[in-house]
């Protein structure tokens, strides 16, 4: 569920319940500090400075306006909305509700400051008191000695996945690395920024990692100030926080296991593959990775009726968002061995519901067992007129069937019986 990729660098903070336009004399004292926290974030990461970073303070409509810009210009756009009635169909998001004007809400709340790679400039908020700018200050220089010395434009991926030629199995892996990506980025930022606040202490987050866990509780808690955050979507909220939180535990474990090059520069030239790594360090740490779930090709299966409307993968970080949401153990999660899902639509057919099919492998049958069980508990939630029907339940939107071979799990959803069961085979087929 790549919906971060039309996203950008950001700080993202609680801000302060009230809001003043900074002064043209603080905005000079706050431009001159950028050079001094380029070299410390140098000093803190050993990235090397190549040139002096660009800098522009932006007002609260000028950062919207940029970002609404650079969602409407994402081809992904359309992906997204399509996207939208997936989740809406799984029961990640309320009926009717728009993943961009959410993902802007949020932004317009949590956006401390960004960095923008196509320009390769720094943006300040000019309605953020200038104490709190310089530790956002020194996250977002972070990403520019991050894109000075590895080209984000490149290292993000965002190009690869602008391509045409790649297969199914091949975006679900792209997608999965770009979000460990992410996490790498937001994760060293924010561990720098951590670093910069304490050094008046001198102390640094090595010497007091518990520090980690009130950064993490503050971004999860931001209480009356994130009043937007605090209401949305499951999916939002984690898909949001994620790289941040998670990241930077993932980036301090490699800093106390291997070092501080291996945990900045080691990290940008060997990056994560999946979220299972970042959520499980060691993994990486051990050179580690799932075995992955091979995607059935639904092309051959499914008639031209049928249009493939969304599809990606469902990654550790993805399942994560599904337990929360549905009531189950978040610690499952451990058991993701890969995953994926697509959607369909009945060409002719505009009132039909969407189709949607998903497949995951887990560590063991057991836990396989157990998020069926999970599942089947949120089907009553989220369908109407739910009743049993042979293995599965028929419902308003049609059959749902779910099914665990051994540790695969596998669902569909609003297909005629006999195409639910050969699309159950083919993923079956497919994954072994
Ligand atoms: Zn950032």
């Amino acid at each position: 569920m790549p919906w971060l990729l039309v996203l950008f660098c950001l700080s993202l903070a609680a801000q302060p319940a009230s809001y003043q336009k900074i002064s043209p004399r603080q905005a000079a004292e706050l431009f001159r500090s950028v050079d001094e926290i380029t070299a410390f974030v140098s000093h803190e990461t050993g990235l090397p400075i190549h040139s002096k970073v660009k800098r522009a303070l932006v007002s609260r409509e000028a950062m919207l306006e940029n970002l609404r810009r650079n969602m409407s210009d994402d081809p992904d756009t359309q992906r997204l909305r399509h996207e939208s009635e997936t989740l809406i169909k799984l029961g990640l998001l309320p009926r009717g509700y728009s993943l961009e004007k959410g993902l802007l809400a949020l932004l317009g709340e949590g956006v401390n400051g960004y960095y923008d790679e196509k320009t390769q400039t720094m943006n300040l908020l000019d309605w953020l008191p200038p104490a709190a700018q310089k530790p956002v200050m020194a996250h977002e220089l972070t990403h520019a000695l991050q894109d000075q010395n590895f080209d984000l434009r490149h290292w993000t991926l965002g190009e690869e996945w602008k391509r045409k030629d790649l297969n199914f199995a091949d975006r679900i892996a792209l997608e999965e690395a770009i979000n460990a990506r992410q996490a790498v980025l937001e994760g060293q930022g924010n561990l720098v920024m951590v670093d910069y606040m304490l050094a008046p202490t001198g102390q640094s987050v090595q010497d007091n990692p518990q520090v980690l866990a009130l950064v993490r509780k503050r971004m999860y808690t931001g209480g009356a100030e994130t009043p937007v955050f605090q209401a949305a979507p499951v999916v939002l909220r984690e898909g949001m926080i994620f790289p941040y939180t998670s990241g930077m535990d993932f980036v301090m474990r490699v800093q106390q296991q291997r070092g501080v090059e291996a945990s900045y520069g080691g990290l940008l030239r060997n990056p994560p593959a999946e979220t299972l790594q970042i959520m499980a360090p060691q993994l990486y740490l051990h050179g580690q990775r799932a075995p992955g779930l091979r995607p059935a090709d639904f092309e051959g299966l499914l008639g031209p009726q049928w249009e493939r409307y969304d599809d990606g993968a469902v990654g550790a970080l993805d399942l994560r968002v599904l337990l929360l949401q549905w009531g189950g153990d978040a610690a499952l999660t451990s058991n993701w061995r890969g995953g994926y899902y697509a959607a369909f639509r009945r060409k002719n057919d505009a009132k039909a519901p969407l189709s949607v099919a998903m497949a995951l492998r887990f560590a063991t049958p057991e836990a396989a067992q157990s998020f069926d069980v999970v599942y089947r508990a949120y089907l009553k939630q989220r369908c109407e007129a739910l009743k049993p029907d042979g293995e599965g339940y028929a419902s308003a939107e049609g059959l749902l069937q779910s099914e665990v071979y051994g540790p695969l799990w596998m669902t569909t959803e609003s297909f005629d019986a006999a195409t639910a069961a050969l699309l159950h085979s083919a993923m079956l087929a497919a994954a072994r």
